[in-house]
C-alpha cells in the first residue's frame, strides 16, 4: 500500500512540475511557505516533502553548486578557466558584495519547509499509520540536519579549529525561518542541533529502499560524517559500522570492480539498490538542466571543471586502478570525471546525483579508526575500497596512516564535493601545484590562492549581502 501511495503522490507532483514549468525548482523561501498547503493529513506531509526533494534537485542546490563547491575549492579539481561558473569558487574570488546567495537561500528554504512539517506532524491523527508517519518525520529531520550541516560547513569555520567556538549560522526551528532576522549561533551549537536532528531521524526512518528519499542508512552515514567533522571519532566509527551492517543487511553492497566504471548509470531499485544510499533523482521530464553536475563535468557539456594534474599524478600511480576508467579526456587537454552518468535513455543533464554512498561510509569508518589508533578496524574498512579499485592490491598487514586513508578517500570521492572540507577539517593544507610533463597538456592552475589552510579567511563564504542588508542581527565573517 505504501509503495503505491508513494507512486501516486510522485505522479501528481511530476504533473505539477511539468504543468508549471520550473516553478518547483526555483521556489524562493517565502514562496515555498505560501505554496505549501496547510498540513492536516499525512498525505500533505508527503506532498510537502516531495516539494522539498524537488527543490533540492535544483542545479543551484544538490544537482550542482552545493556539490561542486567542495571540489573546485580543493586541490584535486579545478575550474577549466576563470570565466567558468566554477571560476570564482576555485579562485576564492567572492567578496562581501558579490558572494553568492543561493547556498544560503536554498538551504534555509529546505529548513523552513522541514520546520513546517515538523511543527505540524504531531497534530495529525496517524492511528494505524505510525510507521509511515515516523518515516516521513524522519525524512524531514534528516533533510533539516543535512541542510544545517551544509550551511555550517560553508559559512562557519571547521569545528576542529576551535572546538566550535566561532560563529556558525542561525538555527531556525519555527516556520518563519530567516525572515525572523535571527542571529548566528556558534558552530558548536549548530553541530549539537545537526546531531540531534540526525539522531532522531535515525530512530524514526525506515531501512527500506525508498527511491530518491532519505532512509535510515543514509542518515546514519551522514551522521558518521558529521561526527568525523566534529572530531568525535568514537561515535563516527560506531555510526559508520552500524550503517554498513544495516545497509548490507538490507541488500546494499559496494559495486564490484568490474561494474564500477558504469555502475553510476544504474537506476537503483529495491531489488538491486547498489551502493548509493541517498541520491537526487533526475530524469528527462524532470531535469535540473545544463547547470547540473552531469553537464558541467562533461567535455560535451559546459566543461566547467576538470581534475588537476596533481590528482591525475596521484591516481595514475597505479595504472590498474579501476577509477582511472572514470576519466574522460578531451585530446589529453583536460580530464573530466564521469561519475554523473545518465540513466538509460537520458541526456547527461539528467544524470542522478549520488549524495551519500556506502563507499564513503567505509572511508568514514576507516578514518575514525585510524585516528583512534585501531589499525585492525581501519584495515578492515579501507581494504574493500582498495581491493575494489584493484583486486591485486590490499592493505592487509599494513600499519595505516591518516594520510593513507585520506589519499584513498580523495581517489574514491573525487567530484562528489568532499575534498576541500576533508583537508580543512583535518587541519591540513590545500596545496595546489602543477605536475610537470603531465599527460594533460592544457591543464594548469591559475588561481591566486595556491596554498591555504583553515586560517585563510576565504575558506568560508561571506554571509550574502542581501541578508546583511536586511538583518540587523547578522554578523559578517571576519576579514570580509
Ligand atoms: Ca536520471
Amino acid at each position: 500500500m505504501k509503495k503505491l501511495f508513494n507512486y501516486i503522490c510522485m505522479g501528481s507532483l511530476l504533473f505539477t512540475a511539468t504543468s508549471c514549468g520550473d516553478e518547483w525548482l526555483n521556489l524562493e523561501p517565502s514562496t515555498s511557505i505560501e505554496t505549501a498547503t496547510s498540513i492536516n493529513i499525512l498525505s500533505d506531509v508527503e506532498f510537502t516533502l516531495n516539494g522539498i526533494y524537488s527543490d533540492m534537485q535544483s542545479s543551484n542546490a544538490y544537482s550542482g553548486r552545493l556539490v561542486y563547491y567542495g571540489d573546485v575549492r580543493g586541490d584535486d579539481m579545478q575550474a577549466v578557466s576563470l570565466s567558468k561558473r566554477t571560476g570564482d569558487y576555485y579562485n576564492f574570488g567572492h567578496t562581501k558584495d558579490n558572494g553568492p546567495s543561493s547556498h544560503w537561500l536554498n538551504l534555509y528554504s529546505f529548513i523552513q519547509n522541514c520546520n513546517l512539517i515538523l511543527n505540524n506532524i504531531e497534530k495529525i491523527d496517524a492511528t494505524g499509520k505510525e510507521d509511515y508517519r515516523d518515516d516521513l518525520k524522519g525524512q524531514a529531520l534528516a533533510i533539516r540536519g543535512m541542510a544545517l550541516f551544509d550551511l555550517t560547513r560553508i559559512f562557519g569555520y571547521p569545528y576542529t579549529k576551535d572546538n566550535g567556538a566561532s560563529l556558525g549560522v542561525p538555527i531556525v526551528s519555527d516556520s518563519k525561518g530567516i525572515e525572523s532576522k535571527p542571529a548566528r549561533n556558534t558552530v558548536a551549537e549548530c553541530y549539537t542541533q545537526v546531531i540531534n536532528d540526525l539522531t532522531s531521524a535515525v530512530s524514526l526512518l525506515s531501512g527500506d529502499f525508498n527511491k530518491g528519499k532519505f532512509n535510515k542508512w543514509a542518515a546514519m552515514s551522514l551522521l558518521s560524517r558529521v561526527y568525523l567533522y566534529k572530531g568525535d571519532n568514537t561515535n563516527a566509527l560506531a555510526m559508520a559500522e552500524a550503517a554498513i551492517e544495516g545497509a548490507e543487511g538490507e541488500g546494499w553492497e559496494l559495486w564490484s570492480h568490474d561494474d564500477y566504471p558504469l555502475a553510476w548509470a544504474d537506476d537503483a531499485t529495491s531489488i538491486a539498490p547498489g551502493e548509493v544510499l541517498f541520491e537526487i533523482v533526475n530524469s528527462t521530464t524532470d531535469s535540473p538542466g545544463k547547470e547540473s553536475m552531469g553537464y558541467l563535468n562533461s567535455k560535451d557539456g559546459y566543461d566547467d571543471m576538470c581534475i588537476t594534474t596533481s590528482f591525475y599524478d596521484l591516481l595514475s600511480k597505479d595504472p590498474d586502478d579501476i577509477r582511472l576508467k572514470l576519466l574522460i579526456t578531451d585530446k589529453n587537454r583536460y580530464f573530466y570525471v564521469f561519475k554523473y552518468q545518465p540513466q538509460e535513455g537520458e541526456a547527461i543533464t539528467d544524470a542522478n546525483i549520488p549524495l551519500i554512498r556506502l563507499a564513503e561510509t567505509y572511508l568514514n569508518a576507516a578514518e575514525a579508526a585510524v585516528k583512534l589508533g585501531d589499525n585492525e578496524t581501519a584495515v578492515k574498512y579501507l581494504d574493500p575500497i582498495v581491493r575494489r579499485a584493484n583486486p591485486n592490491k590490499t592493505v592487509e598487514g599494513m600499519t595505516l596512516s591518516l594520510e593513507d586513508v585520506l589519499n584513498e578517500r580523495r581517489k574514491e570521492l573525487v567530484a562528489e564535493g568532499h575534498r576541500m572540507f576533508d583537508v580543512i577539517r583535518n587541519g591540513l593544507t590545500v596545496e595546489r601545484y602543477d605536475v610537470k610533463n603531465s599527460k594533460m597538456s592544457k591543464t594548469k592552475h591559475f588561481s591566486s590562492h595556491m596554498e591555504f589552510d583553515w586560517n585563510f579567511y576565504r575558506i568560508v563564504l561571506p554571509i550574502p549581502k542581501a541578508e546583511m542588508d536586511t538583518n540587523p542581527n547578522m554578523v559578517q565573517n571576519p576579514e570580509y
